[in-house]
Parts: C-alpha cells; sequence; structure tokens
C-alpha cells in the first residue's frame, strides 16, 4: 500500500464509534481482562469498522480496531474474536503503532536496502508469539485460528 492511502485509511478509522460495556457488555469484558493479563493499565479503545474479512490493527497507543466480521463471530465462536484481540494487544505492548511504524517504511540498512519488510516480519512474529499467551490458547488451538483467518 503506498503512503498516501495509508494515511487516508488511518484517517478514516478515526470516525467509528468504540464498543462500551453497554453496547457490547461481554465482548468489552474480555476485551479489559485480555489488557489486564497483557499488563496494559491504561484505557483502550476497541473500534469496529467495515470490513467482511477477519481483521484487526494497533492503530494508535489509546486504539485498536477490530473488523465487523470479527465483532460478528464472537457470539459465536469467540475465541476467533479474543485471539485476534489478543494479537494486536501484544503489538501496542510493544508499541507497534502509528506513524512509528509508517516512518520505518523509508529506512534503509548500511547496503541501501530497505528493511520494512524485515521489521514487520519480526513485529508480527512476536505478536503471534504474545498472542496466545495473553488469550490464554494452547499453540495448537491458536494455529486452527490462524488457519480460520486465512480460510475467511
Ligand atoms: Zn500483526
Amino acid at each position: 500500500m503506498n503512503i498516501k492511502n495509508e494515511i487516508k485509511e488511518i484517517l478514516s478509522m478515526t470516525l467509528y464509534r468504540g464498543i462500551t460495556a453497554r453496547s457490547h457488555p461481554s465482548l468489552y469484558q474480555e476485551f479489559r481482562n485480555l489488557l489486564k493479563v497483557a499488563g496494559i493499565n491504561r484505557k483502550i479503545k476497541l473500534v469496529p469498522y467495515p470490513d467482511d474479512n477477519y481483521n484487526g490493527k494497533a492503530f494508535s497507543n489509546n486504539r485498536i480496531l477490530i473488523s465487523t466480521a470479527l465483532l460478528d463471530v464472537y457470539n459465536k465462536a469467540p475465541s476467533i474474536t479474543r485471539c485476534m484481540l489478543a494479537h494486536e494487544i501484544a503489538h501496542l505492548k510493544f508499541g507497534d503503532v502509528g506513524f512509528k511504524i509508517l516512518r520505518e517504511n523509508f529506512m534503509i540498512d548500511w547496503n541501501g536496502n530497505n528493511i520494512s519488510r524485515t521489521l514487520t516480519l519480526l513485529r508480527e512474529m512476536r505478536a503471534e508469539i504474545e498472542a496466545p499467551i495473553i488469550a490464554g490458547l494452547t499453540q495448537r488451538r491458536h494455529k486452527k485460528i490462524q488457519l480460520i483467518y486465512k480460510k475467511k
């Protein structure tokens, strides 16, 4: 994705409303619990955005986005939603958010190679190691859910 589209997408994401204890009581409570397990004590907003795929994004220091598909599947199969929440919370825990990440698109190593792909890969691996711990899922269950994400 080019940087202009990425910024445009980011700005559009600020328009959606977060879930609350009133709008989604059990998901809200679960989200709070996951944050606690991850050791994040500040207030984080959980904000759904329209998307038919199972997707999430650690958007900023205080905002996690999840696709409406993940919101919809929660009542039927909560672990599918929980797993993605844990992944995004892991990103938040390590500060993998916002303009810090955008800036990395321009980083080059000593040989002039762009290193953003390498950094992305490392960040994703770290989040994947942390997510099942936060979500309380076995590695096996976590892998199964990853396959469900890919199929959707
Ligand atoms: Zn990720």
